[in-house]
């Protein structure tokens, strides 16, 4: 069946707290990647579309900000509710675009709720300090303020949870919040945007703009947005933090990843394979803190591979809906293409091709690829230096722990890392010396719960804060402190002299 066969649905913006229909004239294919076909058009917003959003956004701010803490947290309270009401309606909206598997999908859905449990805090979150008697008859106290309107652009791979990351403490702050999601799966955005409003957030509070580069440049220029979260690939990241930058807004842009996972060799092998599989094939390899990299110190390397090797042939790959498959498809037919791409480079460039994702047949035109298992590969391979953000696992092999750790403070990316060893000691002075955001100790996946803040090093993070928790809170909003006294009028004179504390 062609593109052209299929009637496709629209994807509209939501903005003032309905559905609108595009007018730009521009749209792009939304495609189910477990069938490679077309099945719906999103409208991309034009400059015009934008600044209307905005308008509205900035005239619902001033209102919002004056809605009292304690009924911002009611609201998040009854979001999180409607979230956990609708996790499997969203689920299947994000297999349905994205291609992962349903309990995958739900697992996203639950990270991202974690960001709803701890906006729910807000009224203790945005506690500021207060020094009575600072000076004589003076105090001082501080008080943290929203900023405004303010944007959050996301990526294809977790069209639920990075949303959520931004959301829920933007909007908790007071801010009114667009989100530009990505427009490979766009519609998640939509069903978030329905419950926001069905938990009482007023309409322009939350906005959602569909669109491509032509909306986030109008986003980083436009004067009334004080402040822009990004996540997505490094380029883009690097390319948003300055601009954002240059325009005066407070920017935070997480890129991409290449996580190393160390394994010493007095790492239990089964444990190590189990964890590497997991981390390095569920969502098809499609996720920032994916493992795409597992460096066996010493003689722990013809173990662990065969160990790893062994698991893949059991690994159910297909449609996500199929309740069986672990894995699904990739996002788009290119990127399945340019995935296997490495596999090739690798082999010709002397890795050895363990196992052989290209080999696996699939039924139909979905993006899929099998899963592939890499080694020997090299420092100066394509394989190794790119992130490839695909079912592809590469093996180097390391004579000791001391090159495993150059490796990874040598890359370019600081994302995730994992240390696997039964040695608490070389575990502890693994934390302390790699260059890398966030750590795991025999935990492949370190992403950090809620309550603290996600963030990578050198090229995965461009700006000062980290993402969600406690750097959220103060990415969306501005502090302010009072000094202040109330003293008899009487006592009042003129002194020129700088204001010393007496
Ligand atoms: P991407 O950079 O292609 O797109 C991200 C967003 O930027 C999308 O909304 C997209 O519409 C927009 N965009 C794309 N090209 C643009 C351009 N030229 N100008 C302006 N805007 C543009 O990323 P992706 O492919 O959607 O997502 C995968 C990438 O995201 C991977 O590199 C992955 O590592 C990274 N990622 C990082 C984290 C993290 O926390 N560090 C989390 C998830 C994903």
């Amino acid at each position: 069946m062609t593109d052209t066969a299929i009637k496709p649905a629209t994807i509209s913006h939501w903005i003032n707290g309905v559905s609108t229909p595009g007018t730009s004239g521009r749209s792009a294919k939304v495609y189910n990647p477990a069938t490679g076909q077309m099945q719906a058009l999103v409208d991309l917003a034009s400059v015009e579309e934008i600044n209307a959003a905005v308008a509205q956004a900035t005239a619902a701010a001033k209102t919002w900000r004056l809605v009292p803490l304690s009924k911002r947290a009611e609201i998040m309270f009854r979001f999180r509710a409607l979230m956990d009401a609708g996790r499997d309606d969203l689920a299947r909206i994000l297999t349905r675009e994205h291609g992962k598997v349903h309990g995958d999908a739900l697992g996203e859905i639950a990270r991202g709720i974690e960001n709803v449990d701890f906006a729910c805090g807000i009224p203790n979150l945005l506690k500021g300090g207060y020094s009575e008697g600072a000076s004589t008859g003076v105090d001082v106290y501080s008080i943290q303020q929203p900023l405004g309107v303010v944007a959050g652009i996301t990526p294809f791979n977790f069209p639920a949870m990075v949303p959520l990351w931004m959301i829920a403490n933007a909007l908790a702050c007071g801010n009114a919040f667009i989100l530009k999601p990505s427009e490979k799966d766009p519609s998640a955005s939509l069903f978030l945007a329905d419950l926001l409003k069905r938990a009482g957030v007023p309409d322009g509070v939350f906005t959602v703009i569909h669109g491509d580069k032509v909306a986030v440049d109008a986003i980083l220029e436009h004067p009334d947005i004080a402040a822009v979260s990004f996540v997505g690939s490094t380029p883009i990241a690097r390319y948003i933090y300055q601009k954002g930058t240059e325009h005066g807004k407070r920017v935070q842009a997480l890129g991409g990843a290449k996580n190393h996972m160390l394994v010493l060799p007095d790492a239990d092998v089964n444990m190590a394979a189990d964890a590497a599989v997991s981390a390095a094939y569920g969502s098809a390899g499609e996720r920032c803190m994916s493992i795409s990299v597992v460096l066996a110190v010493g003689d722990v390397g013809d173990d662990l591979v065969n160990a790893i090797a062994s698991r893949l042939p059991a690994l159910k790959v297909g449609p996500g809906s199929d309740a069986q498959n672990e894995m699904g498809p990739l996002i788009s037919r290119e990127h399945r293409d340019r995935v296997a791409g490495y596999i090739a480079s690798a082999e010709a460039d002397g890795a050895t091709v363990v196992v052989d994702g290209r080999k696996q047949s699939f039924e139909g035109d979905g993006f899929f690829l099998g899963v592939s298992l890499l080694d020997h590969v090299k420092e100066n391979m394509d394989a190794y230096k790119d992130e490839i953000f695909g079912p592809v696992l590469c093996v180097v092999r390391v004579p000791s722990y001391e090159e495993g750790l150059r490796l990874i403070n040598e890359n370019e990316y600081g994302n995730g890392t994992a240390i696997f060893t039964r040695d608490g000691g070389a575990a502890r002075q693994f934390q302390f010396e790699c260059q890398v955001g966030m750590v795991g100790v025999n935990v492949p996946i370190p992403v950090p719960v809620a309550y603290y803040s996600f963030g990578g090093w050198k090229a995965s993070l461009f700006g000062d804060t980290h993402m969600y928790g406690p750097d959220g809170i103060k990415f969306y909003t501005r502090s302010k402190v009072i000094t202040s006294r109330w003293p008899e009028p009487s006592s009042s004179k003129i002194d020129l002299g700088f204001p010393q504390n007496r």
